[in-house]
């Protein structure tokens, strides 16, 4: 099933200067609220290293309204959106 994220908001909840690492809340078009988790990796990237759904509403892939793991195969492109919108705090 082709799946295509379009975040329509993003902002950032939380960031620690020190180590870089922030998050972001980001909501999609058809309602599902994603927590995308920044850190750096061995060479100093930015990338999103774990992403959530949060449980408002179920699955737009599998339907489950708990827990699976459908959306880390979208993280690098919700990512991208979210970031657009929020900005990167670093
Ligand atoms: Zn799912």
């Amino acid at each position: 099933m082709a799946y295509n994220p379009q975040v329509v908001d993003a902002k950032i909840v939380s960031h620690n200067p020190k180590n870089g690492l922030f998050e972001i809340v980001a909501q999609l078009k058809d309602r599902t609220v994603c927590r995308l988790i920044y850190g750096t990796d061995a060479t100093g990237t930015l990338q999103p290293t774990h992403i959530n759904r949060l449980l408002k509403e179920p699955c737009p892939i599998c339907r489950k309204d708990f827990l699976c793991n459908c959306m880390s195969k979208f993280k690098g492109t919700i990512s991208e959106q979210a970031l657009e919108i929020a900005g990167n705090p670093s």
